[in-house]
């Protein structure tokens, strides 16, 4: 694991200055009031919700190097794996829930943040039930597998009143960010030509049956759910968070007929913009692969290989290379999204853009399957 420079250096003085007086209320201890008359702000409870790959080693590794949020919970499946989890992270065993009792969570101020990291189907069933128990919530891309079931998960938070975000940890990450700021300062004219790609190779040996990743019911679709959504994030970053018009999509060949029995083994579209910017995209579950690149008509940007994956992206420019500071993503991410609840700022990656990026995909899958192009409404 890196050791993640802090990307978000706000002194304390700004930083206490700076809060709303609801976030000093949340900071405050909620025990030890009486006995500590100058606490130190208090950081925030995130439970993970699912503890698969990520949660072991990204988030949880991460959630150990935050400096304004702790893993303070977990919600799992599994008793004794919670209970291991209460042991390496130190947190009390009555911090351990399951899938069926998350509405427990309401009576546990220890958790401020409930982070949902199970598989894409079963997102909204766990965001819904977090923000029913009042807490806040982050949830995993692609933030559901159908734009109704983001449209559940945005209800059931504006109606507990608890902020939703979607764990876009890229949009935390200085390369990505810095792209954005090109796109928004137009600083080589808007960006008008895109290009862009992101897949795995999935392991032969992996089925719909042992894998949730190739079964349709538990991931809602392929590469384009898991990877490309990434690629989609990008153009949409590259227009200044814009959605496209319309898009149009074919499926590629499938060359594994065992491994992609029920999603799509790659996939390529085009999204055009109202200002008839253009983005050429492609995700697969058959090759290593994550770039991107936008063009304007007085320069370019390129995110180079490995654009979108942990390690570290460069970026180059049609002035050169960029050079910026190197931070561990998941840090960068926890703690941006903990700093923009403390200060009451609106989020980089807020419940809405998920429901853009799952519009997107189901246009695509729509144009793919008809053949057609279809108009995105996001
Ligand atoms: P894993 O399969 O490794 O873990 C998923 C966990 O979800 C399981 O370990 C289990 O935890 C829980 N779970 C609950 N119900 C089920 C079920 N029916 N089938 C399988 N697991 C279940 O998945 P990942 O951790 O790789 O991915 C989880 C989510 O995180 C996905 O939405 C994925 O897109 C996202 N993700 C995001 C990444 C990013 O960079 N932002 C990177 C990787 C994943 P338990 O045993 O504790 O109940």
């Amino acid at each position: 694991m890196k050791t993640p420079p802090s990307t978000i250096s706000v002194s304390r003085r700004r930083f206490l200055a700076q809060m709303s007086a609801a976030a000093a209320l949340l900071l405050a201890p909620r025990r030890s009031r009486a006995v500590n008359p100058s606490p130190k702000p208090r950081k925030l409870g995130v439970a993970l919700v699912g503890l698969g790959g990520y949660s072991t080693y990204e988030l949880g590794p991460a959630l150990r190097l935050t400096e304004h949020c702790r893993l303070a919970g977990v919600v799992t499946g599994s008793r004794k794996k919670g209970r291991k989890w209460a042991r390496d992270y130190a947190f009390p065993e009555e911090n351990i829930f399951d899938y069926e009792t998350m509405g427990r969570l309401a009576g546990n101020p220890d958790i401020d943040f409930v982070y949902v990291v199970t598989p894409n189907s079963l997102h909204a069933e766990h965001c819904i039930a977090a923000a029913k128990a009042g807490k806040h919530v982050i949830c995993e891309k692609p933030m559901a597998t159908s734009v109704a079931d983001c449209d559940s998960i945005i209800a059931a938070c504006r109606k507990a009143a608890v902020r939703l975000t979607v764990g876009y940890r890229l949009h935390y990450e200085p390369h990505h960010a810095e792209l954005a700021r090109l796109a928004r300062e137009k600083v080589f004219g808007p960006f008008m030509r895109m290009k862009g790609a992101n897949g795995f190779d999935m392991d032969s040996s992996a089925t719909a049956r042992t894998f949730w990743r190739l079964d349709k019911k538990l991931a809602g679709g392929g590469p384009l759910m898991d990877m490309g959504v990434y690629v989609v994030q990008a153009a949409c970053m590259a227009k200044v968070e814009a959605a496209p018009v319309a898009v149009t999509a074919r499926f590629g060949p499938v060359t594994r007929p065992e491994v992609f029995s029920e999603v799509e083994e790659s996939i390529e579209w085009t999204m055009e913009f109202a200002d008839r910017a253009v983005a050429n995209c492609r995700t697969t579950y058959t090759e290593q692969v994550s770039n991107f690149r936008a063009e304007a008509d007085h320069g370019w940007a390129q995110l180079e290989d490995p654009a979108f994956y942990y390690d570290e992206p460069l970026l180059t420019t049609s002035q050169g290379p960029v050079k910026l500071p190197r931070v561990n993503h998941q840090v960068a991410q926890l703690d941006g999204m903990a700093m923009e609840l403390l200060e009451g700022r609106p989020s980089l990656a807020p419940g809405e853009m998920g429901r853009r990026d799952v519009a997107i995909v189901e246009a695509i899958y729509a144009a793919a399957a008809g053949g057609r192009r279809v108009e995105v409404s996001a």
